[in-house]
Order: structure tokens, then sequence, then C-alpha cells
């Protein structure tokens, strides 16, 4: 086991050495989807990276308990307990049960996170599913005293719980400029404090998702899940807690107070946030319309792409920034990706054609190297995939003659080559315009331009949807008819 890793952590705001409470055990928690759309490619971003994470710890010898959650209740319009329930909101404007939109959306996010090749997680617990735990560390809260009960609702104290702990540590603000940063809630009568937010909340008779507690017949506020499922799962007390860095502010910080004043100690040691994404430079967001959704990704069809990717091309683009920096989608950047993901699946298939020479001229134990030090530089991905191409660039010297390989460094290339490009950066290969299928693609879609060229649209559109229904889907732009699977 490598004890080299080095991990930024939020808290302290520095690399810190990563030392797990109880080796080779690690326990990793990862705030998971709010399944009432289909996933935004922001939180698809989050767990490539953290299944990044996951896979160099497996890698690295560890065992890891991780444990990603599906919110499918309480989590309200506003992260501020206001508004609707996103669920019962979206089940009355598709005239469904909430429970039906939870579980679209829930294989819809499985189905992506496939096509993302990331391992599934360990545990992948429900909000609804653990209602009693969530209850049961309400009332602790309340037992300890630092929460009260207003009208059926529960609303955790912040102004008790900041006079003995700091309640702002993950993102350091001031919390006099916190408050007079809050609105002061019109109908929010029943909270004592402005940043008092909601532990449980006393259902409205229009609600449909409703408990019985001691409190009220409601539904747990969004923050308390995720205390009361870490701890269940992974303790009082465990290594990782991670998440989109958009969470750091209200979610992460409400879900530490909860722990501190339930177990008295901090529920975390390191935490873990990835950056957000950008389109052509600007933050991506459904309002600003620059928002695409996987599907759209993959098939081309939004106004900002020029044509689709295949998923293991955006893995591929997402691994070559920085969990930790922004990430800007463009067109031009995609396709240097697609580009680059090709060169290194090529290098692979040259790798078995290669003869062993009596000496090498390769250094292959430097290259090795170069690789552990990046991955243990806080995932540094970017870092390792250059060197990844370099590996690549020597095996094309090798296989043109132009340098020599050792039997004993052959075999050493091509373990890291595997360990890194399929265990570690999770990549596999995928068809091609190459391969047999591309090839047969190709000569589909160039019977169905003779028949355009022929004023048949009736054939070419038989093959188009032919194709689709096959899950291969077209794309016709003046550079001519690209394809990408569905
Ligand atoms: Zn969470």
């Amino acid at each position: 086991m490598d004890n080299n890793l080095v991990v930024y952590n939020t808290l302290t705001r520095k690399k810190e050495l990563f030392e797990p409470l109880n080796p080779p055990f690690v326990g990793m928690y990862v705030c998971g989807p709010t399944v009432y759309s289909d996933v935004h490619l922001g939180n698809c971003r989050t767990f490539v990276s953290f299944d990044l994470i996951y896979r160099y710890l497996l890698h690295s010898g560890y065992k890891v308990r991780y444990v990603r959650n599906i919110t499918d209740a309480g989590h309200l319009e506003g992260d501020r307990d206001e508004g609707d329930d996103k669920f019962s909101k979206k089940a009355r404007l598709e005239q469904l049960e909430p429970m039906e939109i939870v579980q679209r959306y829930t294989i819809g996010f499985h189905d992506v996170m496939q096509l993302f090749n990331t391992l599934p997680p360990g545990i992948e617990p429900t909000a609804t599913g653990h209602i009693a735990e969530q209850i049961e560390m309400v009332k602790e809260i309340i037992k300890n005293g630092y929460a009260y009960e207003s009208n059926g609702t529960v609303y955790f104290d912040v102004e008790k719980y900041s006079k003995e702990y700091n309640y702002t540590a993950l993102t350091n603000r001031n919390i006099e400029e916190l408050l007079a940063n809050t609105r002061d809630l019109g109908g929010q009568g029943d909270k004592k404090g402005r940043l008092d937010f909601a532990l449980w909340i006393k259902a409205k008779p229009e609600h449909i998702m409703r408990w019985p507690s001691p409190w009220s017949w409601g539904f747990p506020g969004w923050h308390i899940e995720c205390s009361a499922m870490s701890s269940k799962y992974l303790g009082e007390t465990f290594d990782i807690h991670g998440g989109g860095m958009d969470l750091a502010a209200t979610h992460h910080t409400n879900e530490i107070a909860q722990s501190q004043a339930c177990h008295h100690t901090h529920p975390a040691r390191y935490w873990l946030h990835t950056n957000m994404l950008t389109v052509n430079g600007t933050r991506m967001s459904k309002s600003a319309g620059n928002g695409f959704l996987p599907g759209e990704l993959f098939t081309g069809n939004h106004p900002l792409l020029t044509r689709g990717y295949s998923p293991m091309t955006v893995r591929f683009f997402m691994l070559q920034a920085h969990y930790r920096s922004t990430l800007d989608f463009s067109n031009e950047a995609l396709e240097a990706s697609e580009k680059g993901f090709r060169r290194l699946m090529n290098a692979i298939g040259l790798l078995d054609k290669l003869k062993a020479s009596e000496k090498s001229d390769v250094d292959i134990r430097a290259l090795k190297q170069r690789c552990y030090d990046a991955m243990n530089d806080d995932f540094n991905s970017p870092v390792a995939i250059a060197e990844l191409f370099e590996a690549a660039r020597m095996i094309n010297s090798i296989n043109d003659g132009k340098a020599s390989i050792s039997a004993d460094d052959l075999e050493a290339l091509k373990s890291l080559m595997n360990d890194f490009i399929f265990n570690i950066l999770g990549l596999r290969e995928e068809s091609s315009p190459t391969d047999d299928l591309g090839q047969l693609v190709e000569f589909i879609i160039n019977l169905r331009l003779e028949a355009r060229a022929n004023k048949d649209y009736a054939t070419s559109d038989r093959i188009r949807n032919g194709l689709q229904e096959l899950g291969i889907q077209l794309k016709d732009s003046k550079d001519g008819t690209t394809w990408s699977r569905i």
C-alpha cells in the first residue's frame, strides 16, 4: 500500500498526507443526485471524479466502503427550507406518484453512470429508506439542546451551536457577514434565528410524501439524510466526505453542524470538493441555456454542439482536467480529447505487437514513478495522462524500430498501461470509425448519401431511423455525416 498519497482538504485549506483511521479500510461518503430530473452534467463530473478517486484507492490496496446516497425526499426548491419539494412538484406536473418520479430518474441516473463506466458504490442508500434513522438523529440533537420544535417543524439552532463550535469551519466565512447577507424570510416566523435550518418539516395538507414523527406528519430536511446515512454506514467519524463545490457552503456546513450536535465529533477527516463546469468560458447552467444533458452530449443534439461525442471521449475529457479546476466544454476541446483517447487506445493495441530486444533504451521504471507521483499528488489525472501520452510516443517509436525495449521492460510497460488506462482512469475500448462496426456504419452512411443524391428521401429516412433503432445516431452537418452511439 502506498502511503505517499496527498489530498487537498477543503476543511484545512491545504494538502495533507492521507492517513485513514483504520487502514487498510477507508470510508468514503459522496453526496449523490436528487432524482427528480435527468442527471446534470455537472453532477456527472463529480461522480466521475470520485470514481477516479475510488479506483485509485482500490488500486493502492485500500478496502474502500463507498457510500453514495440517492436524495428522493426532502429536497425543497429553495435550499433554505422554502418552496415545494422537488418530487411533489414534478409529480403534480406529470400526474405521477412521487415514487414514480424517483424510480424513473434513478434508473436514468444509473444508465448514465454505466455509460461513463463508473463503478457502482458499495452502498447506495435512499433518504426515504432511512426516515427512522433521521428521526432518531433529530431527537438526539434536540436532547443535546441544539434544535427546537416550532409548530410541528424542528429547526437547528445555529446561534446556540455557534457559541461552542465554528459553524463556518468548512468555508471559513465570517458568520456576521453571513447573517447580514441572509434574507429575513417572510412567513418563516417559526425560526428563532435567520441561519436556522429545518431538520424536520411539517407537511402542508397538499404534500404527498409524509411520515409520522414525534413532532408532526412531515418529512426530513435535506441535510439530515446525509448525516444519518453516513454515520449509519461509516461510523460517527469516517475518512473522506465528497461532493460538488456548490454543496460546501450550505449542505456540508449543515452536515458538520448536525454531526457535531448529535455525536460531539467531526463527521469526516478529509473533505474533497469538485469544481464546476463552464461552456465556452461561461458557467454552465440551465437558465443560461448552455447546460446540456449527458444524452445531448452523446448525440450532439444541442445548438452548441457541432456533433456528438462518445461517453469515453467525455470521460477522458473530464479526466484531462484536475477535479479541483473548472472544466470548460467546447467543441474544439472535445475533439482534441477524442483524438487523444484514440491515440492511447491505438498505443494499447500496438503493445501486443511489439517485439522485445536484448536491451532497452527506454526508462519504464522512471515513467511508472512519474505516473504514480501524479496520482499521489491529489489524484492529478491530467499530469498522469500527459505521462501516458509520453508512453504512447515510446510505443510508437519501438514499433517503428526507432527504439528498443527488453522483455522485462515490455511486461512492465504493458501492466503500467493496463493499470492506468483501464483500472485507474476507468476508460474502456469503444467502437470507432476504424473498427468493424465503424466501417459498417460508414458503408451505410455512404448508401444513404447516394439515396439522397438521387432524391430518394424515403430510403434515406429509413436508413436513419433504422440505425436509430439499433442505437446509432446520425448527425448531418455541412462537413458531412457523423455517427455516435445513443
Ligand atoms: Zn449530502
